[in-house]
């Protein structure tokens, strides 16, 4: 097999939460340490397409983050086609990568012209005019956009337009990989389709990879080759899509399948339980406060990775 495109192995990302105050001086203490992201291995081939599933507040969101080189790890390594990413080279290895935020309301600037906010990536790349120009018209077609669009404001288009404005943004500078943030939640159910739609459309003509972090089990059921649970800033289990959603066999991606019971696209309901904070992480597996199967090592004992069948999953069942 190919060098993956995005390969992480062990990737930290821990934070102090809020700044050193005067009691934490006099008392020389230290914020609380939040552990969002902890030791997460992944890999992205080319091509493909990973759905990252998890409840808010997992994670998700900074691992994108980190794999977008937007935050600096902690700790562990992120490899882009089989170069490491590291102080000297991430402006260069970020070209070739791109974010799509959750909210097109929020993620386009109000007071640029639509032409602008798709185009300033090659501004920044030193594009001219003319190659600014050229890529705009492929993108907007390929986005199904028309030209007229290209002196709007954000304000003059319905969400469904801004998030293809968003993606034409992302793809502008033909990266190799795009992560996704919630890339439809939020879009009313009619225009989430499209949009998915149009994602799909865009990897089978350009051979994009992506990420699609969501909470939303229909939407990584539709677009991704496989899927990864996130659970209290860790992976718990990763296979292939029909393989975990058919056959979970983590009792955290168990619990999640149980509230989507058809194809419809539906938010997912939390599992029982409240998500551990991640300042105060329970011992051993973190799910062992939710679980029905929790056993006494459980408690103690954190499970690593391992393969049951194509599938990797991080239990004591197995
Ligand atoms: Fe449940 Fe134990 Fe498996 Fe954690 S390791 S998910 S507590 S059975």
């Amino acid at each position: 097999m190919d060098e993956p495109i995005v390969k992480t192995i062990g990737l930290k990302k821990y934070f102090r939460a809020g700044k050193s105050g005067l009691l934490n001086r006099i008392f020389r203490q230290e914020p609380p340490l939040v552990k969002a992201v902890d030791n997460v291995s992944i890999e992205v081939q080319s091509g493909e397409v990973l759905g990252l599933v998890g409840e808010s507040g997992c994670g998700k969101t900074t691992l994108g983050r980190l794999i977008s080189t937007l935050e600096t790890p902690t700790d562990g390594e992120i490899f882009f086609t089989g170069q490491k990413v590291t102080r000297g080279n991430w402006k260069a290895i970020r070209r070739q990568l791109q974010m799509v935020f959750q909210n097109p309301y929020e993620s386009l600037d109000p007071r640029q012209s639509i032409k602008s906010i798709v185009t300033e990536p090659l501004l920044k790349l030193g594009f001219s005019k003319a190659e600014r120009e050229a890529q705009f018209e492929k993108v907007m077609s390929a986005v199904g956009l028309d030209q007229n669009f290209a002196q709007r404001r954000p304000k003059d288009l319905s969400g469904g337009q801004r998030q293809r404005v968003a993606v034409a943004r992302s793809i502008v500078s033909t990266p190799k990989f795009i992560v996704l943030d919630e890339p439809t939640s939020a879009l009313d159910a009619s225009v989430q389709s499209q949009v998915l739609n149009l994602l799909v459309g865009l990897r089978n003509d350009f051979n994009f990879s992506y990420i699609v972090i969501t909470h939303n089990i229909a939407v990584a059921r539709f677009i991704s080759d496989r899927i990864a649970t996130m659970y209290a800033g860790q992976v718990v289990e990763l296979g292939p899509t029909d393989m975990v959603l058919k056959d979970p066999k983590h009792p955290y991606t168990q619990a999640l399948l149980k509230s989507v019971p058809t194809l419809e696209i539906k938010r997912v309901e939390p599992p029982h339980g409240e998500v551990p904070s991640l300042i105060n992480l329970p011992s051993g597996c973190r799910f062992h406060t939710r679980c029905p199967y929790v056993m006494e090592k459980c408690k103690t004992q954190d499970p690593e990775m391992r393969k049951v069948g194509d599938v990797n999953v991080a239990c004591w069942l197995y």
